[in-house]
């Protein structure tokens, strides 16, 4: 039986994002931030002006390292995936809500050069990418006392506030001492095994983090903690497909939209991410129980454990405690 908690802890400080990129990136949210800022500025004076808030991962101390990806040029690009809202804030008495298209419009053509690269409109954002591969959503809002909508391009407004989220998870991760490291495991899982079959789309960061928060199994370990809160994610969802959005608009069903296929592939890779976990847990030999890990479920990043097994290494360990407490201490020591 081999615990690779020394292992999952490994792999959890080299996926998680660290303060200098954590910098570099806000930086950049800056940056973008006064250039919104400056062209709303000059171009639409008399109209409400953006404000600013960041929101998912960031928020969360959840965001990861990307995998190492190459452009067309050979170039390795690392896809750091921001999110950053853009609100309008209306004042109280006023009504100066505008069409959904006309501040995706506004906020469109405020970044549209800003990068070598296009920008592009999506249903739920307008996202910037940058040369080295990370990008930033901008989705839009508007504010009216405590109700915030999002301006959705093919749903309309919705209603919608990703700051109760992030509270609430900041809130669950006191209780649940491994959440925040299980949802980083989970996430760089997800990005190693998407990119490696490209049908493939498991579910978002933030619905992974859901359903890691619900279904969180506490031990003393987070080899433990991480395979037997998969086993709990994977019984509930055999038992019902869904995933309930936690806060505004509470309840909905995030899943919803899911094909048939989307919904069976995910529970697959799963049963196949529980199933390795389990056998890793079985065997006795440290670097057996990593590789398959290591090459089906986490890749490159999930380091080889020692080529030992469990019962070498608490003997080394038994005979290391024994030696230093049966040995004499010199007298003045
Ligand atoms: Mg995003």
């Amino acid at each position: 039986m081999a615990t690779l908690n020394k292992e999952f802890i490994e792999f959890d400080k080299e996926i998680k994002l660290n303060e200098n990129k954590k910098l570099d990136l806000k930086t950049s949210k800056k940056n973008i931030r006064k250039n919104i800022q400056k062209w709303f500025n000059e171009n639409k004076p008399n109209e409400i002006q953006p404000k600013f808030h960041g929101q998912g991962s960031f928020e969360m101390n959840t965001g990861n390292n990307p995998i190492i990806e190459y452009d067309n040029e050979g170039n390795k690009i690392y896809k750091y995936d921001l999110d950053y809202g853009v609100y309008f804030i209306e004042k109280e008495g006023e009504d100066n809500k505008k069409n959904i298209d006309t501040w995706h419009d506004w906020v469109y053509q405020s970044v549209e050069n800003y990068t070598s690269q296009k920008s592009i409109r999506k249903n739920t954002c307008i996202r910037v990418i940058f040369a080295d591969g990370h990008h930033i959503d901008l989705p839009i809002y508007y504010k009216l006392g405590d109700v915030i909508e999002i301006a959705h391009r093919s749903k309309g407004w919705c209603l919608s506030d990703p700051k109760l989220f992030y509270e609430w998870f900041n809130d669950e991760k006191k209780k649940k001492n491994r959440l925040e490291s299980i949802v980083r495991c989970l996430k760089a899982w997800k990005n190693f095994r998407d990119l490696n079959n490209t049908n493939l789309k498991l579910p978002s960061g933030f619905e992974l983090t859901i359903l890691a928060t619900n279904n969180y199994v506490d031990k003393d370990n987070l080899d433990d903690s991480f395979r037997e809160t998969v086993r709990a994610i994977l019984v509930e969802l055999m038992r019902k497909f869904e995933c309930l959005r936690p806060t505004t608009p509470k309840a909905e069903n995030v899943f919803e939209s899911y094909s048939q296929t989307r919904k069976n592939d995910f529970l697959n890779v799963l049963e196949s991410l529980l199933s390795d976990c389990d056998r890793a847990k079985e065997e006795k030999n440290y670097k057996k129980a990593t590789e398959r890990l290591r090459d089906f479920q986490f890749g490159y990043r999930f380091p080889f454990g020692n080529d030992e097994d469990e019962e070498t290494q608490s003997n080394k360990l038994y005979s290391a405690l024994g030696s230093s407490m049966i040995t004499p201490k010199p007298y003045g020591y």
